[in-house]
């Protein structure tokens, strides 16, 4: 192929992965809404909360409908969450962002299934503060299989779970022995497993790492806007999950960077 026709292949695929991920991120809003319900995110057909209105294919169209719909119920005009556009759009970029870091590869593949993990959990945590099982526990068992043929590689992935399952663990443990109180849910110590499966060692520890600098900084920032007092618990989930996307993405360079400063 010349240059152009390069170019043309890959605006071509950049843009299928686009739109693929808007659709895919379509159905990540049936999972955000139903999993915390503990419902089929399979059957049945999407219906309006309010009215009960059965969603056609055309009412279902990533952003295009939202916008065609003024935000509203084709029904009963009961206002719809700007959650569905926003995830929409947020995984279709997330997808490209991936494609323009792995290129198209078989670990392409793996580390979208994971991110579209990460954006299910980042949004369920920060409305209903819970990790549900469904998708952690899974996401153990696929990304230590994947890991059996791609990176991290399966000895690396499996000490990333005992690793982030364990660190967790032990500092919710800890915790709750001195303030005899529940600072973490379990939930967390799950969901870094799963990222230790994916990503593997030394990456779940730089996830940790760089949650717990987000968390530190989100805390600051609200207690000194009065926002917050000390005690409310801020959903360590989506700083993990925002962690996890940053070291998938670029955790090799940024090691390397950081060790090459010794
Ligand atoms: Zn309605």
């Amino acid at each position: 192929m010349t240059t152009t026709g390069v170019d043309v292949a890959n605006a071509f695929f950049l843009t299928f992965m686009g739109l693929w991920g808007m659709l895919i991120g379509s159905f990540l809003n049936v999972c955000i809404h139903r999993l915390p319900l503990k419902q089929s995110v399979v059957t049945p057909r999407s219906r309006c909360p309010h009215c009960g209105h059965l969603l056609s294919w055309y009412d279902n169209v990533p952003l295009i409908s939202y916008a065609v719909l003024r935000g509203r119920c084709r029904s009963c005009a009961a206002p719809i969450s700007p959650r569905y556009p926003f995830v929409e759009a947020l995984t279709g970029g997330i997808f490209v962002w991936h494609v323009l870091v792995f290129g198209a590869t078989p670990l392409l593949a793996v580390r979208l299934v994971f991110a579209c993990a990460l954006i299910v959990l980042f949004a369920i945590d920060l409305e209903h503060q819970i990790l549900p099982d469904r998708i952690t526990l899974p996401g153990i068992v696929i990304g230590f299989l994947c890991s059996l043929l791609l990176p991290p590689g399966p000895l690396l992935s499996l000490g990333g779970i005992v690793a982030g399952g364990g660190i967790l663990w032990a500092i919710a443990e800890a915790w709750f022995r001195l303030r005899k109180v529940d600072a973490m849910g379990f939930g967390d110590v799950k969901m870094l497993a799963m990222i230790g499966a994916f990503l593997g060692l030394p990456l779940v520890l730089l996830t940790f790492v760089l949650a717990t600098m987000m968390g530190g900084i989100v805390g600051i920032v609200l207690i000194a806007s009065r926002r917050a007092s000390m005690a409310t618990a801020l959903p360590f989930g989506t700083m993990l999950a925002v962690a996890a996307l940053i070291a998938s993405l670029y955790g090799d360079p940024l090691l390397t960077w950081y060790l090459s400063r010794f």
